[in-house]
């Protein structure tokens, strides 16, 4: 048995379900924890990033349960490279547990840290937790990677019940927690000044209790999913994603909540949790995704939309009701609904011919739930340049989705309350109302709320032209 283990916390902040945590205690008799603020990563975010406070809460949670245990979690800040084998010497760690992160930043990262610490005499073993079936698990009959998805699907449930179809539950014996003496409780310290940041409220009730307690809510509904999950005033998916992210809660859970049930509402709502292994696995596998399009051809589109119609779009102002109300909710909430994300996906690079890259990187800013093989993939998509892509000629309407998937428009109402007094269908195009309409609905458009600041129809063909153009050459 080893003596001293140290446990390296990253994107699983929690302590039950934890394979790194499990095979620690399994293998050692001082179980240390750390987890590193680093500051390669704290130095690109904004300085009132609402996703502090939930990492801050969240090791919180982890710190007020291990005080209850007579122990503590390390906080370090600072590069990884440099603190996690300082660490290791200070408290003669002789080998150090993590699990695996696939984004290209973090393999970077991890090898120099495990060769830093092989030179100091010190192993460094990661194990797989984020998710299910990891890069090259699932291979097609030539060996080869899926790119689509169905038949990566297909082949991840048969794996699945190849292995018997069980899903492990990592329960860590805490009791092989290192006791420590005068332990500080890092609760109390105010790491927003600490690390250069303002705290700002905070929007969601981070760990992993709020995390349970939102799929116990969900079990109530997960049956209407398949249908629910396309209208964002319902509000009936499990908004559970931010949890995933950070790790409060395990993907092993979730999958757990999602084959609980046969209705189509729980095979859909699994199949989403196999999408999120699907973008990682081509993350991992194509690292190139990162920067540039999955099909290369789609590099060369010569994106023709200005910094105008960026900055509407960014800011809700493009007078597309729909696609505002839905950005106003991110730049409040950091969240967004699926349906949403598809349509103003869609919108920036197909009607206002902005690159995907830039509204990636824009999500990126602002989602709470923000994942980089998630958010590629989801771009991706709907620049159709992705792996499993829609094709590039099938153009979202902004308006027919309005009306589909907003019909009364209560979620436009939400956000966009200078639009409340319009009825029927101008709620989803007030640009139709005349001087009357509007005077009634009390919103002058030009003064209380923006006419679209381009036309769907013209920019249509513009898209088409564009992309037809850049796949040719
Ligand atoms: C342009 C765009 C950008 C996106 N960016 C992100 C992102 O940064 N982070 C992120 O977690 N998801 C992202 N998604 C996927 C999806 O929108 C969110 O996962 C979902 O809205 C989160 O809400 P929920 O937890 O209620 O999801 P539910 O519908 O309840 O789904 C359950 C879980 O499945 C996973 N999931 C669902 N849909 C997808 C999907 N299409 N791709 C990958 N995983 C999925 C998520 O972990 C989610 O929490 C993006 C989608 C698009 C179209």
């Amino acid at each position: 048995m080893n003596e001293n283990t140290l446990v390296w916390m990253r994107r699983d902040l929690r302590l039950h379900d934890h394979h790194a945590l499990y095979q620690a205690c399994k293998t050692s008799k001082n179980v240390y924890l750390a987890f590193v603020f680093d500051e390669t990563i704290l130095s690109k975010l904004p300085e009132k990033d609402k996703r502090l406070n939930f990492i801050i809460d969240s090791l919180k949670e982890i710190e007020n349960s291990l005080q209850k245990k007579g122990t503590s979690l390390s906080i370090l800040k600072g590069d990884p490279i440099d603190e996690i084998p300082k660490f290791c010497k200070k408290m003669k760690i002789s080998q150090v547990f993590t699990n695996r992160d696939y984004e290209p930043y973090a393999k970077a990262r991890d090898s120099k840290v495990a060769s830093l610490l092989k030179d100091g005499g010190i192993d460094f073993h990661t194990f797989k937790d984020s998710v299910f079936f990891e890069e090259g698990e699932i291979r097609t009959k030539s060996d080869t990677v899926y790119k689509v998805f169905t038949p990566y699907k297909n082949r991840w449930y048969e794996l699945f019940s190849e292995q018997g179809a069980n899903i492990s539950d990592y329960k860590p014996n805490l009791k092989s927690l290192a006791q420590l003496e005068n332990k500080k409780s890092i609760t109390n310290k105010d790491w927003y000044k600490e690390l250069g940041f303002i705290s700002t409220p905070s929007v969601l009730t981070a760990g992993t209790k709020e995390a349970r307690k939102r799929l116990k809510v969900f079990a109530d509904y997960i049956q209407n999913y398949d249908e629910a999950r396309n209208f964002p005033a319902m509000d009936q998916t499990s908004n559970i994603s931010t949890y995933i992210r950070h790790g409060n809660i395990s993907v092993r859970d979730l999958l757990r909540a999602g084959m609980e049930g046969t209705t189509n509402g729980h095979r859909i709502w699994t199949s989403e949790i196999i999408w999120r292994e699907f973008y990682q696995q081509i993350l991992a596998e194509f690292p190139h995704v990162q920067k540039r399009s999955f099909k290369k051809d789609y590099d060369s589109i010569k994106w023709i939309g200005g910094t105008k119609e960026f900055n509407a779009w960014k800011s809700g102002q493009t007078g597309y009701p729909l696609v505002d109300a839905a950005m106003r909710c991110l730049n409040e909430t950091g969240m967004m609904h699926n349906r949403l994300r598809m349509v103003v996906a869609s919108f920036l690079c197909k009607t206002l011919l902005v690159s995907w890259q830039k509204g990636e990187a824009y999500f990126a800013e602002k989602l709470l739930d923000f994942d980089l093989a998630a958010n590629n993939g989801g771009w991706q998509w709907s620049a159709s340049s992705g792996t499993d892509a829609q094709p590039y000629f099938r153009i979202f309407n902004p308006y027919s989705q309005s009306e589909k998937f907003d019909k009364e428009g209560v979620f436009i109402k939400r956000w966009c309350p200078e639009l409340a007094g319009f009825t029927g269908k101008k709620i989803h195009d007030p640009s139709k109302a005349d001087m009357i309409e509007q005077s009634e609905a009390q919103c002058t458009l030009g003064v209380d709320y923006p006419f679209p600041v381009v036309d769907y129809k013209h920019k249509r063909n513009e898209a088409l032209e564009m992309y037809k153009k850049a796949l040719k050459g």
